[in-house]
């Protein structure tokens, strides 16, 4: 989902850290791609709340299933895009699609004008793929094989959302193909489910969860193809031998404050931020730190990452804590506020408390914790 104010080529940050400029799959706001069909058992924009169209701030369009492949003027989109890049920082320009739709002749557009091909696959399987398309089996062997037509003309890359019951054992041998097929990267995803999916789905369990970061380390290693696991992914442990520094520099960072500050996150992250909090406590035989683990209410299901959490459900955890100052995710507020729409400062004010956008990355927390500690406290909006 992008910004409200309708951007179509947006900076497009990965999970390994690649950024490249992205033609959005919605087209221009006065051009739009048709929406696609038939929508995939997976797809988010079924699965969102009934009052999103009003609530949330994100451009209309990002709120119905588009493909940009299908648009009927995809050569002019696409040396707009072009021209759009030209004057800007010189990143790979890309485009995300899942192929359906996608025929020799419009492959031949994609190859003629961009940088990177990023492919939602889903399987190399193509009764598996068309399992959760709901393409037929022909028409998903199709596509398939253009993905590796693509492969062999441009750089290539993918990325395969699992579900369970579908798509997530064949997992190695999908990695497997993509490899022999010459493509440079795949990054996996497990499925995001709200409490509004139509059913028929699960989420994976920890289990899988774990089994999967396994398989992806395992063949990274193993294939030139580079598997990148998605942040949710990441098991606790991997944040140990860095938790310990970082909480040894926060305590230092806030040792005589007199404030409680609390690190507001989702529960994905939530384990690591209690950790955190617990050993820099501890350290200083004080209560200093406090984890504020927010709960997705709007959207439900295993939607547990910081970027999706509305500012109602922020409010809601701290008004049941006793914080002085909360560092709220800089994820959660890039679009300028809460994704729906309620600002920093209408946090303070309802939550009774000073309000920090937190650093991007968490071993810059205890440089937040110092300005905080210095006095230097109040509302911020992200930069
Ligand atoms: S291709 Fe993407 S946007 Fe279109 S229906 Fe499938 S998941 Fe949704």
């Amino acid at each position: 989902m992008s910004g409200r104010k309708t951007e179509w080529v947006t900076k497009h940050l990965d999970y390994d850290g690649e950024v490249t400029w992205l033609v959005e799959s919605h087209g221009p706001p006065d051009d739009p791609t048709p929406p696609c069909r038939p929508t995939c058992r997976h797809c988010y924009a079924t699965q969102l709340p009934p009052d999103a169209r009003e609530r949330l701030v994100v451009s209309e369009l990002s709120l119905y299933p588009s493909d940009l492949v299908n648009h009927p003027r995809l050569e002019d989109v696409l040396r707009r895009a072009r021209e759009l890049v030209e004057s800007r920082r010189p990143l790979p320009l890309k485009l995300i699609t899942s192929g359906k739709g996608l025929t020799e002749r419009r492959l031949e557009v994609l190859l003629r004008h961009l940088d990177q091909l990023d492919f939602h696959l889903m399987s190399t399987d193509p009764r598996e793929r068309a399992s959760l398309t709901r393409e037929s089996v022909d028409r998903a062997e199709r596509v398939l094989a253009l993905v590796r037509r693509s492969a062999e003309e441009i750089d290539t890359v993918a990325n395969v959302v699992l579900v369970p019951g579908h798509n997530l054992r064949s997992l190695p041998r999908t990695l497997r193909d993509l490899d022999d097929w010459g493509l440079r990267k795949c990054v996996v995803i497990p499925v995001g489910l709200t409490r509004y999916h139509r059913g028929g789905l699960r989420p994976l369990t920890r289990e899988e969860e774990r089994w999967v970061w396994e398989v992806c380390r395992r063949l990274d290693e193993e294939l030139d193809l580079d598997v990148v696991p998605c942040d949710s992914l990441l098991p606790e442990e991997r944040f140990r031998p860095e938790l310990e520094r970082v909480a040894r520099e926060c305590a230092r960072a806030v040792e005589g404050l007199e404030l409680r500050v609390g690190l507001v996150t989702g529960e994905a992250f939530g384990p690591v931020i209690r950790e955190l909090c617990e050993r820099v406590n501890a350290e200083l035989e004080d209560r200093v730190l406090e984890p504020v683990i927010v709960r997705n209410r709007y959207f439900g299901g295993n939607i547990r990452c910081a970027g999706l959490l509305t500012g109602r459900d922020v409010i809601r955890e701290l008004k049941g804590s006793d914080v002085d100052v909360a560092i709220v995710p800089r994820i959660s507020v890039e679009l300028g506020s809460f994704i729906d729409g309620v600002t920093t400062w209408e946090v303070a004010a309802r939550a009774d408390c000073e309000v920090v956008v937190g650093p991007e990355r968490l071993e810059e927390l205890p440089e937040t914790l110092s300005r905080i500690a210095s006095g230097w406290v109040g509302c911020t909006q992200p930069s």
